[in-house]
Parts: structure tokens; sequence; C-alpha cells
């Protein structure tokens, strides 16, 4: 490496060419992010708030090798592109790690042109800061997450730092979807429709997909996920059971999100709330896959059929909660 460096000094314009391709990498601490249509969507969504994870990290500053001089947060005041934009722009190979830049006599800047006489007090002004380095350690350079003492990232720190900072959050319904007692992978699945994720037609379409869009069961109207899972007259009936059970007047709201935080509302007076919270999901998930089984396999079951699938699978899950005692139909409706 020692005599491309030596080379480099010499000829800037060979080394750009000869091992430019090195730089083009964005970030080396993380894998590079989906930009096909198609792929993992879980990585896809994991990937995508790198961001907000990397602007609550700082590099440990070990070898060298990972942490970008200019672009990782590796000094005690913050980036140094932030810091010293106009340094920035005067300096060739913008994109190079610490180890490329320090030597044991210590940094190795190469500037696109030589300096003019202003520029050389705010240039003295760069070194003094970035002088304050100590060296490079054996060992690899380490991400450290300042949302924790230990400097590990851990979700629910995570999710409070963004609680913090998102006020659309306090009106998120977390507890009506991960504290209901419904299967994970129903919850999951809720949680997807109230981020409008589940892959009905509008949102095949929004992957390219070019489709000729019908509800598959009411067949009026094009399918989104509020009209299926809220507003399509087919889903209608099966709110109708636990509506007119308790009597409750109820205008449907325009998000499954909204809806969540209504139910919860509405059922202030249910016996037993944990049965109430669970209605919601045993509704979507008897919806769901009726409409699959219309659109995979063309069976077409009739509403009382899906309003009876809608009522085992709430008093399965309700068997499920209260394991001790089994529960008839009949006991999951009256105390609900
Ligand atoms: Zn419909």
């Amino acid at each position: 490496m020692k005599w491309l460096w030596k080379y480099a000094n010499n000829n800037q314009m060979l080394w750009r060419e000869v091992i430019g391709a090195k730089y083009e990498k964005e970030d080396n601490w993380i894998a590079k992010e989906v930009t096909t249509p198609y792929g993992v969507s879980l990585w896809r969504s994991i990937r995508s708030l790198w961001n907000e994870v990397k602007s609550n990290s700082k590099a440990k500053v070990m070898d060298g090798n990972k942490t970008r001089f200019w672009k990782d947060i590796w000094h005690e005041k913050g980036n140094t592109e932030d810091l010293f934009p106009d340094i920035y722009n005067l300096i060739m190979f913008q994109q190079s790690t610490i180890a490329d830049l320090w030597s044991p006599q210590g940094w190795n800047f190469i500037f696109r042109r030589n300096l003019n006489d202003w520029e050389i007090v705010r240039v003295a002004e760069f070194l003094n800061n970035v002088n304050t380095f100590t060296g490079l350690q054996p060992g690899e350079d380490k991400l450290w997450w300042t949302g924790d003492d230990k400097g590990v990232f851990k979700v629910n720190k995570s999710y409070k730092l963004m609680d913090q900072t998102d006020q659309q959050c306090s009106s998120w319904p977390w507890k009506q979807i991960w504290k209901s007692r419904i299967p994970h992978k129903v919850s999951f699945f809720v949680w997807s429709m109230a981020k409008e994720a589940v892959l009905t037609q509008d949102n095949v379409m929004k992957r390219g997909r070019t489709l000729c869009s019908r509800c598959f069961l009411c067949g009026e109207t094009f399918e989104t996920v509020n009209h299926l899972f809220l507003h399509c007259k087919y889903t209608h009936h099966l709110w109708r059971i636990f509506l007119n059970l308790k009597g409750i007047s109820w205008t449907m709201p325009m998000k499954v999100a909204e809806a969540l935080l209504c139910w919860e509302e509405a059922g202030v007076h249910a016996k037993d709330r944990g049965r109430w919270r669970i209605i919601p999901g045993a509704i979507w998930w008897a919806v769901w896959k009726e409409r699959n089984s219309r659109c995979f396999e063309s069976i077409e079951n009739n509403v009382q059929k899906v309003k009876l699938n809608c009522i085992l699978l709430l008093v399965f899950w309700c068997n499920q909660l209260y394991s001790n005692d089994t529960v008839s139909i009949i006991d999951v409706l009256d105390s609900i």
C-alpha cells in the first residue's frame, strides 16, 4: 500500500483512476441498499432505517479501515464534512478511510489544487482540530450506538428515541397491534395493514405490475387496504356482528390505524377488554383468508361461512388466552 501512496503523490490523476473504485462504496458499516423492485422485503424495510441508526451512532476508531474520515462521525465535535465543508471541497478522495489518510508521521491530505493565501488560516484551523487524533490501534473499528450506555443498539431504546422525535407515534396503535393476544403472524399482518403495506392490488400495482383492480369480495370498486378491511360492504357484515351485539353506533374511520384506536375506545364498556381487542384481528384474518381463497384458488364462500370463520377464530384465540378453561362460542360472545 505504501508504494501506492508514494506513487499517488506523484501522479494524482492515475491514483484516482487506479483505485477510484474502492471509494465508490458509500458506507462501510452496512450492506448495499436494496434498489431493485424485487428482493427480501423485510431486509428492505430494516435497511431503510439505517440512517436512523447511523444518526445516533459514532465510530470508535481502531485500525481505521472502516471509518471514513469525512463521512463518518468519529471526531468528538461531529462529522468533519459538516464541520469543515470548505476544506472538504478542496480535498481529493473524499471517501478515504482514516487508515488511508493516517501515517505515523501524521495526516496525509491531498488537495485538489494549490491553496490560496486566505485559505491557509482555515486549513490550519482544520488541522488543529483533527490533530487531536491520537493514532491507530490494533483491532477493527466499531460502531458505537449513542442511545445506549454500552454502545449496543437496542430496539426498545431506539423506539423510545424515535417516539420522542416523531409526534405521529403518539397516535400509533402499538398496544392494539402488539399487546393483543393474537398469533404473532396475525400481529405482523395487522401491523403491515396499519402501514398500508399488505399486498392488496393497489400495493401490487405500486410495484410495477399492471392489474385491472377489482375488490374480490364486493366486486364494486378497486381493491385497497382501507377498502378491503374497512369499507367493503362484505367486510361490513363482519363488523356488524360485534357492533350489534354491544349496540354501538359506529362510523368507520378512513384508515386501519385509526380504526384500531377507535375500536379500543368503543370497547371501554366491554366486559372483557382482552377479548374485545382480539376482534379486529379475527375479522381481518378471516377477510384476508377469504380474499386469498377467491384470488388464488377461485373458491368463494358465502358471507355466513366467513362470519362463522371469524367467530371461530375469535373463540380459538380466546381459548389460547385463557388456557385454563375452555370457553364456548356463547361464553365468548357473552363476555365481550
Ligand atoms: Zn369490496
